[in-house]
């Protein structure tokens, strides 16, 4: 079947595009990318126009996600996770493997794999363990994770325990030049700490985790990093001293990336005061931090110090938030909010433009798990997400694909949202709230992709 994209503007980073240009597609792939192509190159029925307004970018990817899947199916799913994914406009999730059992052999690797083929929504990405187990004992067969179709290694949940261990997973990785994500957080500086260790945290009566209980593992892994010659990524960066050393580490030639969540540009502690006074679901790990913190993070963003916007997606079932703040466990649902909060808290608010958007959240993802997509050039996967930046959105929780509705955002007007998402050529969401956009979902599911 051939597609023909028609009119709207088109945002591809990559290949130096931001106009408006028509994109051709033929099967899975992109076929063709120009001004005013002619609508007999598409089949019969097959010309899509674009509504003005709206914006056509290569696919987004969200780089971490837990999807539960196996072992804790009531909070989420592959098949819940994915189409939470493409309701929130990401064509590609990359999973984290603390799984019950972990992800940490080909096995687990594969029961992924053979779920998300199964509902045939965003494509998944797997990330392995450093670790049997997430133990911090013994390195994980890092090779046989990555013959199974593991992108990436982590033991995300836990730092990875020793500098040893982390050295040896650099190592590693080199050889397959895929990078280590790293959870930074010193344990023992953390404690049974459950929100930034502050004046807030203070004045509630919680017990804190400082800001250094993260930046001490960055500076750790960084150095072993520039030791090794292996790639690390910053997992959910929240604290201005991990930025500074990242920055530095960039500057002194270290491959370092990061990534920072959309909760940790847009809220501060002060929302574990008000308005809800313990409110569960402003405790995630990394915790809210002070506005210092959050400020450095959309500093970050804008000078290009930041390689990525990842959610952090951590779906947990009601009954596990409703209780003591100190005793819910850590994270939030985050693939259904994070485009509104993109655009609306980033773009419209003027702190970037769109092809930098695109950048951190398609371009810089794919080259950093080294997966395909991040531009439609012509032989591109068919993997693209169409923005309505105008569109007016107001979250509503009890509408989330995702089986949990963990959010602090329920209630929250934003301005921005999706319009579609297709992957591999076939539409796996279209938004019935952006007027005119003929675009139907794909009914049938496609044979399984790999
Ligand atoms: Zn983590």
């Amino acid at each position: 079947m051939k597609r023909l994209l028609k009119g709207g503007r088109l945002v591809d980073p990559a290949a130096g595009i931001d106009g408006d240009f028509d994109v051709l597609i033929d099967g899975d792939r992109i076929a063709r990318v120009d001004r005013d192509l002619p609508a007999t190159l598409a089949d019969d029925g097959g010309v899509v126009s674009i509504p003005r307004g709206l914006v056509v970018c290569p696919g987004f990817i969200d780089m971490h996600v837990h999807l539960r899947e196996p072992g804790q199916e009531h909070k989420e799913t592959v098949a819940t996770g994915t189409s939470a994914a493409v309701a929130g406009g990401f064509t590609a999730v990359a999973c984290m493997p603390n799984t019950s059992p972990v992800n940490d052999n080909a096995g687990v690797t594969e029961l992924i794999l053979r779920k998300a083929a199964e509902a045939a929504l965003a494509r998944v990405y797997p990330i392995g363990a450093v670790s049997r187990g997430q133990q911090g004992e013994q390195l994980a067969d890092i090779a046989e994770l990555r013959a199974a179709g593991c992108v990436a290694v982590t033991d995300d949940g836990h730092p990875v325990a020793t500098a040893l261990l982390a050295r040896r997973a650099l190592e590693y990785t080199s050889m397959f030049d895929m990078p280590m994500i790293e959870h930074c957080e010193d344990l023992s500086l953390k404690g049974d700490g459950c929100a930034h260790e502050g004046p807030r945290a203070a004045e509630l009566g919680l017990r804190g985790i400082p800001g250094t209980a993260e930046s001490i593992m960055a500076a750790r892994d960084i150095l072993l990093a520039e030791m090794t010659g292996g790639r690390l990524h910053v997992a959910h960066m929240s604290a201005w001293t991990t930025l500074e050393a990242v920055r530095q580490g960039k500057q002194r030639g270290v491959k370092v990336t990061c990534e920072v969540a959309p909760h940790h540009f847009t809220l501060t502690d002060d929302w574990l005061a008000s308005p809800v006074p313990y409110d569960t679901n402003t405790k995630m790990n990394p915790p809210l931090r002070e506005a210092r913190d959050r400020d450095a993070m959309l500093a970050g963003i804008a000078d290009g110090s930041v390689d990525a916007i990842a959610t952090d997606h951590a779906p947990h079932h009601y009954d596990e938030k409703h209780v003591e703040f100190d005793r819910a466990p850590f994270g939030i649902v985050g693939l259904e909010t994070a485009i509104p909060l993109t655009l609306d808290r980033l773009v419209h608010s003027g702190l970037i433009r769109l092809p930098r958007l695109v950048e951190l959240m398609s371009v810089n993802p794919a080259r950093i798990l080294h997966v395909p997509g991040g531009t439609l050039a012509a032989g591109a996967p068919a993997d693209i997400t169409i923005l309505a930046p105008d569109l007016a959105v107001t979250i509503d929780r009890a509408r989330f694909r995702s089986r949990s509705k963990n959010t602090p955002f329920h209630g929250w007007s934003l301005r921005g949202g999706v319009a579609a998402t297709i992957v591999g050529g076939r539409v796996v969401f279209a938004n019935r709230e952006v007027p005119a956009l003929a675009l139907e979902e794909a009914t049938s599911s496609s044979p399984a992709r790999a």
